[in-house]
């Protein structure tokens, strides 16, 4: 670990050694330090190099992706709440594409994974993660279509992602959005309930 400072702030730098870089490579990812992975004889000089080349990315990297922006904090919803809304929402979403698709799901269930935001078995059960019912609906509902057409199409090859092109023909903009605040869903905790 390294002290950086990264445009008047002081930032870990986590320092990784090992065979599989050639040079360098600098990670940032949410809710992680920033790692730099350099080969595992690299010199001290050389790291201070490879962080002074690299300061203004970093920079702008960890103003893009560190602070959260959605304003979830301020949410007041409890996971039971939560649940039920995203039950309720996700289930009727489901019903209506698995009909459309002349599928059909043996089980829905809400999950709080996470890495993961649905899945779909290969016996039928459909899971979600109820978090989702803090995203836009149009987030909700891509994640919703993207596992019913699970049942029709297991994999993620050409036919897959162009089924799910023909039922939401702007999935693309909701993948980006969970890829850049999907985080924000996970980091979100939510009030304990109150015993009545
Ligand atoms: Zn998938």
């Amino acid at each position: 670990m390294r002290l950086v400072d990264v445009g008047g702030r002081l930032v870990e730098l986590h320092i990784r050694r090992s065979k599989r870089v050639n040079g360098h490579r600098l990670y940032v990812r949410q809710g992680l330090p920033p790692e730099l992975v350099v080969r595992p004889r690299a010199s001290e000089s050389y790291i201070d190099d490879a962080i002074a080349m690299h300061r203004s990315w970093l920079e702008r990297q960890l103003a893009n992706v560190t602070e959260p922006c959605l304003g979830l904090e301020r949410l007041h919803l409890t996971e039971a709440q939560g649940r039920r809304e995203a039950h309720a929402r996700i289930l009727l979403i489901a019903q209506s594409e698995a009909a459309a698709l002349g599928v059909t799901f043996t089980r829905l269930t809400l999950r709080d994974q996470r890495s993961r935001w649905g899945s779909c078995s290969s016996k039928g059960a459909l899971s979600f993660n109820w978090r989702l019912v803090l995203a836009p609906h149009d987030v909700l509902d891509y994640v919703v279509v993207h596992e019913v057409c699970h049942l029709a199409e297991h994999h993620h090859g050409h036919a897959f992602w162009q089924l799910v092109e023909r039922r939401r023909p702007k999935y693309l903009e909701s993948k980006r959005w969970l890829d850049e605040h999907g985080w924000e869903l996970l980091a979100y905790r939510p009030p304990l309930e109150v015993a009545a």
